[in-house]
Parts: structure tokens; sequence; C-alpha cells
């Protein structure tokens, strides 16, 4: 749509003028050996705008108009920003394949989520139980579908997240690093629109069964200060609710309740392990 408001062609002129440069230094760019990256030069994508994601629509009066190609290129940008590789892009509801009764009801619960989410009210879902029935898959598909109707989801790996956070969290109370580092790196898990947590608590029993205590009481301080601002959780774990209720009352309490009616529970049963279905011969 044409416009003449001067703060978006501002906007988009700096925007513009920003990806240019971005062009020229990347187009620019050499190596540790002075070679130049890529040849010296990126391909152009979109021949209309020449990758400006703007084009001129009324040359006399210097009015420009967002090209076609920029939302499309925004939501690249959200993706590659919340960590989320090309193999997880590809994910989606249609390619989840329905292996067993587990996945058909979770696929049931996950169609209906995402058919009742918008941009105003989202919810938490969370899929607990029985490992190698897919729930990362549908949690990623579920993700993509929220950042295609330009909803912010950050990936939290766990395991490796949580390491990260302990570790900060440990050299901030010794001051071996910058003021903050840990409140900076926990910042974005609390203020996203919506985190998606990969495997929760995995790894985080010793074999006596106790759960981490840093482990718990990071993961309360990131739930318990979404749940007060009212954002949501895409969450998948190997464990069931009991188990997580067993590593702490409050969080597992909390994570219900946030999750509400959108919260499948897969008890376990080996033999529905796809990943151990070769080795099983099942
Ligand atoms: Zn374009």
């Amino acid at each position: 749509m044409d416009t003449t408001a001067p703060e978006l062609h501002t906007r988009l002129l700096a925007e513009s003028l920003a990806r240019l440069w971005e062009g020229i230094q990347t187009n620019c760019g050499k190596d540790s050996s002075g070679k130049a990256i890529n040849g010296g030069a990126k391909p152009i994508e979109c021949p209309i705008c020449g990758d400006t994601e703007c084009v001129i629509a009324d040359r006399e009066r210097n009015i420009w108009r967002p090209c076609k190609c920029q939302e499309v290129k925004r939501q690249r940008r959200i993706l590659a920003r919340c960590g989320l590789s090309e193999a997880f892009r590809r994910k989606t509801l249609e390619n989840y394949e329905e292996r067993n009764e587990h996945a058909a009801a979770m696929k049931g619960m996950a169609c209906d989520y995402a058919a009742n989410t918008t941009g105003g009210a989202l919810k938490s879902i969370g899929f607990f139980g029985q490992s190698g029935i897919g729930k990362t898959h549908l949690s990623i598909a579920l993700a993509n579908i929220l950042m295609q109707k330009g909803i912010a989801v950050l990936y939290m790996p766990y395991v490796e997240k949580i390491k990260e956070l302990k570790d900060l969290n440990r050299l901030q109370s010794r001051h071996d690093v910058e003021d903050a580092c840990y409140d900076k790196a926990i910042a974005p898990l609390k203020t996203v629109r919506v985190l998606m947590i990969d495997d929760l608590f995995k790894r985080s029993e010793d074999r006596y069964n106790q759960a981490n205590p840093a482990d718990v009481r990071i993961m309360f301080e990131i739930l318990n200060d979404r749940y007060l601002k009212g954002l949501p959780v895409i969450v998948s774990s190997e464990l069931t609710l009991t188990e997580i209720i067993r590593i702490d009352e409050a969080f597992g309490g909390r994570l219900i309740e946030m999750c509400g009616e959108y919260c499948y529970e897969a008890e376990k049963d080996q033999r529905l392990n796809y990943r151990l279905k070769d080795v099983l011969g099942g």
C-alpha cells in the first residue's frame, strides 16, 4: 500500500540504507587470508528491489513503498534470530507422523492450539512423558506457525542453556565476569513473547533421582517471571507431570496452571519409542 506518512518513509529509507550497508560490508568481506568471501559478491534475490526491500512508488514526490519481498524476509529474520536451524524450520504439523495413539492425540491437541491461537490471546502448551513420540517435532511445528503469524518465539535447548546459565551465575556471584552477565543472558528467556523449552529437566537429576537445585531455581525464576507477565511457554519433557512435581511442587504446579487445557502426558512405554524400534525390532 502506498503511503505518504513521513515516519514510514523515513523508517523505510533508514532500513533500506542499513541493509545496503550490511550488503556492502558482506560483499567486501575478506577472510583472514585476505581472500574475498563468496567471490566478493552476494547474489541478489529480489530483482524488483535489489534486496533493499523497498521500491519507489512516486519518483517525483520521492515516495517509497515496501517491496512485496519484505514480509517474507522479515519472517526469515525472525526465524534466524530465534536460533532455529533450517532442518527445524521444515518441521510442520503436516509432516508429523502419527505413529501411535499418543502421537495422534498430541497432534489433535497441537492442531487445536494452532487454530485457536492468535496474536491477542496466547496460551501455553506442554507435551510430557514417553520419549521418542515426536514431542519436539510438534513443539517446533507450533513455534513455526506462531512465527508465521509474526509472533516471536525463542528456542531454548534445555541441556545446553541451563549449563550456560549456571556457569554465568556462578561466575557473576564470584565477580569473575562483568557484572550482570547472567542477568543479560536470562533476560530474553523472561521477556520473549513465547519461549519454547525443549527437553525440560533433561539430565537435571542425579543417580539418586535428586534434581540439581540450581537447575530448579533458574527454571522457576524464568517460569514464574513469565507467569506474572502473562507470557506463554511451549514445553516438551521426557518427564511425566508427576515426576516434575516430585522435582519441585511449586514449579510443577505453575506449569500445569499455565498449560491448562493444552497439556498432554504420555505414559512411559518403551515399545512406543520409535528411536529404539530398530534396536528392539518393534
Ligand atoms: Zn524485493
